[in-house]
């Protein structure tokens, strides 16, 4: 049977999902079939959404595992080591190779998904990111900041996560975030900044964040990164969209364009609230949104 192709249904106006995960965390990776492909596609369909991006981490591929585990070691803290190690082990289960290959057989059937990644930020060592990324046929590659040194404050499931964030004042981990993601942009390895503002995620954030807002639209605009504005922090406690909406119109005042996405790491929420994520960007004065292909940006009217 021939997949139903995203985009046969009648439209509601242009929005992209371009942040998808194939599997939930704290479960295995699995190869990825055509089947799960077009179920992703038919649902974005439903919810008006033209094309989808594959952006699966890239700490689940062995191939990451070899060039960069240890990247923890640094941390001061072993607890947060300990724990960094047992996360990475939990999710290093896949293959690179056969991810991008099932990806690429998909499109090869007319599926309209593109090849992506979300990667991580290596503190010092985005360099070796970059080498093991060459040579792949991407369309767009996310980057994301997950971890402070070797705290992954956003695995809220986790204790040891959890009591950090009492060990630490709002102000210490909105500046080490926001160093971490002023390198990633930097770095000029990825396309698109992912949930910008994600040390909200807990719902615990900084009375007046204006000072970081205007590092991270600076970040974004001077590296010639797109922002993504992402459903998923409406399933978070910080129970708003990224980014916040004054961080969304420092991004619009620097014309910094955007992507949209539902970070979803199952098909229930594959294109979760597009169309409340297009009234955001209608309502922060986007005319457009942020395309790619081949790493290569393009400009979609909303
Ligand atoms: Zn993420
Ligand atoms: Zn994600």
């Amino acid at each position: 049977m021939r997949p139903a192709a995203c985009g046969r249904r009648r439209t509601i106006g242009t929005v992209l999902d371009y942040h998808l995960h194939l599997w939930p965390h704290g479960t295995r990776a699995s190869q990825p079939t055509l089947e799960q492909l077009a179920a992703y596609c038919e649902r974005a369909a439903r919810a008006g959404v033209t094309e989808i991006a594959l952006t699966e981490h890239l700490f689940r591929f062995r191939q990451a595992d070899a060039a960069l585990r240890g990247w923890w070691d640094d941390d001061p803290d072993p607890a947060l080591r300990v724990q960094m190690a047992g996360y990475w082990d939990e999710h290093v289960s896949a293959d690179l190779d056969d991810y991008v290959d099932a990806v690429l057989e998909a499109k090869t059937a007319g599926l309209p998904v593109l090849l992506g990644l979300e990667v991580d930020h290596y503190a010092g060592r985005m360099g070796e990111v970059e080498r093991l990324l060459a040579g792949y046929p991407f369309d767009v590659l996310l980057g994301s900041v997950h971890w402070i040194g070797a705290w992954g404050f956003d695995i809220l499931e986790n204790p040891i996560v959890m009591s950090e964030w009492d060990n630490r004042s709002l102000e210490s981990i909105w500046d080490g975030y926001t160093e971490a993601l002023e390198e990633l942009a930097d770095s000029g390895v990825c396309d698109v900044l992912a949930h910008p503002d994600l040390p909200k995620v807990s719902g615990r954030r900084p009375a007046v964040p204006d000072e970081w807002y205007e590092r991270m639209a600076e970040a974004a605009a001077s590296s010639g990164m797109a922002a993504e504005v992402s459903s998923a922090g409406w399933r978070k406690p910080a129970a708003e969209a990224y980014p916040a909406p004054a961080l969304l119109a420092r991004f619009r005042k620097r014309d910094v364009p955007i992507t949209t996405a539902s970070d979803a790491h199952e098909l229930p929420d594959v294109a979760a609230r597009a169309a409340d994520l297009r009234v955001l960007l209608t309502d922060a004065g986007y005319e457009s949104l942020a395309g790619f292909r081949t790493r290569r940006r393009y400009a979609l009217a909303l």
